[in-house]
């Protein structure tokens, strides 16, 4: 450091007496002790602010052309700069955002938003013990899945059931449990990815099985099967496409003729229906889409599906079918590492208990009450948040009411585009990008797309009460912007 000091260009001179104007974290860790607002924060976090605070100072200092402004030096400036990051370190980072995209089951965004009946009985259950494994009745230990187990019956038709920690643990557990060091038969047509790392060939070879397709990517016949079947097969697994589809010259076995073979031969039959429904939605002029009770009335042995998917539920794995399959998959110690959670069951049972009355469960569990909306019902809320967003005082937005198309996302109903309704902002002085930006970074964040230049937010994914909040968020945005009139620039 020394023998570079005299041979410092100016410029580094001006850095070096920057550095040295940093408070020590010490100095800075005391400024924020007991600050407004600061009070309550722990000296640990506030110490990691001061110290990140101070080391991104640094850094600016170190990579700016000329040095940083001298007024973001002053320690007013550094305190106000660390006490923001101390209040951020506050706030949790997993939180609730305002989906505005119009995908309603969006992965990325956590799926399913539960029922009120849903969360009251998780908050209930999580408060204090329950009768998670004792059998009150006999006074004695009882099983996991009792709360759900009649229920998933009564509902899908299956002889016996079960759910773990998500659909693609049910897959695992349920290939392991019938093919372990045997084959697996599926359809080339069929070998799906599902999305983030779910690939249907790597989880049968993660199981410890051997997967054997047949078949084509475009067209599998039921010989294809037949002539693949072995002593060494254990499974024949269908697999639902979920998220892609084909058009033109294409040909697959329908699941009843897999149970045929099956039966024939004796080897088990599993169908991974992914999303999985127990609404018929014909009523509601979607494509149509076998419901779980049809698919257990085909006679698969075992049924697999999500918890979080059409269902409306929390992330779960469904395991329906009969009562030999499932007593074999419950026997399997996987099962005790997949084994779903106390919350996600009350939450669960809660969601199952809704489809007893249908009509009731569309109304209430939130995943089928947006995709089921009529578009009246979502204009009107795209009309509302229209009209308050041209009302805010003295902004510089367009705001203008939009037909759009949303999507129900989460590899469920891919060809399904239900017409909607929303609102395109544009902002003057701020690109959308820009916009977008600052409305992800908010509180509470929003997240929405960008088309031609302007924000737009679908309304079916937005519940009527969170219109004021969207309100607020722009409000809160336009009185910032206006704070710098004439500064604002476009980044
Ligand atoms: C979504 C999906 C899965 C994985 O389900 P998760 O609930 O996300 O674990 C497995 N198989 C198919 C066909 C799916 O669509």
């Amino acid at each position: 450091m020394k023998q570079n000091d005299h041979q410092d260009p100016p410029q580094d001179k001006d850095r070096q007496r920057q550095l040295r104007l940093l408070p020590g974290v010490d100095r800075l860790v005391e400024q924020l002790t007991g600050a407004a607002g600061l009070e309550t924060v722990p000296v640990s976090v506030l110490t990691d602010a001061a110290r990140s605070t101070v080391a991104g100072l640094r850094q600016a200092i170190l990579s700016a052309k000329k040095g940083l402004a001298e007024t973001e030096l002053a320690i007013d400036a550094v305190v106000m700069r660390a006490a923001q990051a101390a209040r951020t370190a506050m706030a949790p980072n997993l939180k609730p955002v305002i989906n505005a995209t119009g995908v309603v089951i969006h992965t990325n965004l956590g799926r399913s938003p539960l029922s009120r009946e849903a969360i009251d009985h998780l908050v209930a259950v999580a408060s204090g013990y329950s009768n998670l494994e004792f059998d009150l009745s006999k006074g004695e230990r009882g099983i996991r899945y009792a709360a759900i187990e009649d229920l998933l019956c009564r509902l899908t038709g299956a002889p016996a059931a079960m759910a773990v920690n998500n659909n693609a643990g049910a897959v695992l557990l349920a290939v392991e449990t019938f093919a372990r060091d045997r084959e697996v038969i599926v359809s080339r047509g069929e070998l799906v990815e599902i999305g983030g790392s779910f690939r249907i060939p790597d989880v049968i070879r993660k199981s410890g099985a051997i997967l054997k397709e047949v078949g084509t990517t475009n067209r599998t016949h039921l010989k294809d099967y037949e002539n693949a079947v072995s002593e060494k097969t254990g499974l024949l697994l269908k697999v639902h496409t979920s998220n892609y589809g084909m058009v033109g010259f294409t040909a697959e076995v329908d699941l009843a003729g897999l149970v045929e073979l099956g039966r024939h031969r004796n080897i088990p039959v599993m169908h991974d229906l992914g999303s999985g429904t127990l609404i018929d939605f014909k009523e509601f002029g979607f494509p149509h889409e076998p419901t779980v009770p049809e698919i257990v009335a085909t006679g698969a042995d075992v049924v697999t599906f999500s918890g979080d998917k059409l269902l409306g539920g929390p992330q779960a794995g469904m395991i329906v079918g009969k009562n030999e399959a499932v007593a074999a998959i419950r026997a399997n110690p996987i099962t005790r590492a997949l084994r779903i959670d106390k919350l996600t069951l009350a939450a669960l049972e809660m969601t199952l208990r809704a489809y007893r009355d249908k009509p009731a469960a569309i109304r209430n569990i939130p995943t089928l009450r947006m995709l089921t909306e009529p578009l009246a019902v979502v204009e009107q809320k795209a009309a509302a948040l229209a009209d308050e967003l041209k009302n805010l005082d003295g902004t510089r937005l367009a705001v203008e009411q939009v037909p759009l198309v949303s999507k129900a996302g989460g590899g469920s109903l891919p060809f399904l585009e239900i017409p909607s309704s929303g609102v395109a902002v544009s902002v003057e002085g701020i690109s959308a990008n820009r916009l977008e930006n600052l409305l992800r970074a908010g509180n509470p964040p929003l997240i929405g797309r960008i088309e031609q230049d302007r924000f737009i937010m679908d309304l079916r994914t937005v519940a009527q009460s969170e219109i004021s909040v969207i309100k607020e968020i722009f409000a809160a945005l336009a009185a910032a912007a206006n704070g710098s009139d004439g500064h604002t620039k476009d980044c």
